[in-house]
């Protein structure tokens, strides 16, 4: 079995090619021996056997079959790896890492066209997590490394932010990988804070909010939130006072801790409870 087939632009298949970054990467997961790691995307191993010779214990998603089927034969004397071969979108993930006891590492150069979708999943299970060492397109990073009131500021920035220390450790050139992608990548680091970063209520009444808040850029606040689930049958301008914030602002300056002024008092006096 081998691992040398064209890569497959449908499965964002960009390899790793460049050692100096793999080490670098390596050492920035910071792996302790004991560690349970998630490795998401293995592709043809570039950070696998690195891993698979720190970890206590290492799990590898891959939705290729073919690459899925080359490290479970390559790596089947090793009892500390799984392989799953399946498609991490579909994965539950609550229910694999529970499996078990302690928290995982998460590392994974992840494939572009779903990165932001695998960065929703993982939120989701935050409090199974240590650590996570993310290669994503620099854009995203940007995004989740970014300040209210710049434009890289949005959703993923104050969901991630709620749960997440975020720190963009260093940059990739597309040079770095085989085939070159037409953009650059950067790796971060999260680290999972143990309370939220700001008391929020709900979390679904601030995903809602935070979500219709950055729904429109154009408009003001107190439209975006004129049409959003999670205000239905709300006063707005009782709402907007209580927390004290302008309804003329745009979503986009609103600190982490004013959305979560506003889900906070929705989660209290909404009458509409997601
Ligand atoms: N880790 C390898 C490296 O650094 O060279 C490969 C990274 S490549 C950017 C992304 C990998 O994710 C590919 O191996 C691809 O097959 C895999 N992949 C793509 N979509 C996936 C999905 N939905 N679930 C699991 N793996 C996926």
């Amino acid at each position: 079995m081998s691992s040398n087939r064209r890569p497959l632009k449908s499965l964002g298949q960009n390899f790793l090619v460049d050692q100096n970054v793999v080490e670098k990467i390596i050492n920035s997961a910071r792996i302790q021996p004991d560690d349970a790691v998630l490795e998401i995307g293995p592709g043809r191993g570039a950070l696998t056997d690195h891993l698979a010779e720190r970890a206590g214990r290492l799990v590898l998603i891959e939705f290729d079959h073919a690459l899925a089927a080359y490290h479970r034969e390559r790596l089947k004397e090793n009892p500390r790896v799984t392989v799953i071969d399946a498609d991490v979108l579909k994965v539950d993930l609550d229910a694999l890492l529970s499996e078990t006891p302690g928290k995982w590492n998460v590392v994974a150069n992840l494939p572009y066209n779903i990165s932001t979708e695998v960065l929703f999943r993982l939120l989701e299970v935050h409090h199974r997590l240590s650590r996570m060492t993310l290669m994503l397109q620099k854009e995203v990073g940007d995004r989740l490394a970014s300040e209210p009131d710049c434009s890289a500021y949005g959703v993923t920035t104050v969901l991630l932010g709620l749960w997440f220390d975020i720190r963009r450790s260093f940059i990739v050139h597309p040079g770095s990988f085989h085939p070159r992608p037409k953009v650059d990548s950067a790796i971060l680091n999260f680290t999972p804070l143990l309370t939220p970063r700001a008391e929020v209520g709900n979390e679904n009444i601030f995903r809602g909010v935070v979500k219709a808040a950055f729904s429109m850029r154009r408009k003001t606040l107190a439209n975006c939130l004129k049409s959003a689930e999670c205000t239905k049958g709300t006063d707005l301008e009782l709402l907007l006072k209580s927390c004290d914030i302008d309804g003329r602002r745009r979503g986009e300056t609103l600190s982490l801790e004013e959305f979560a002024r506003l889900s906070r008092w929705l989660s209290e006096n909404a009458p509409l409870v997601a």
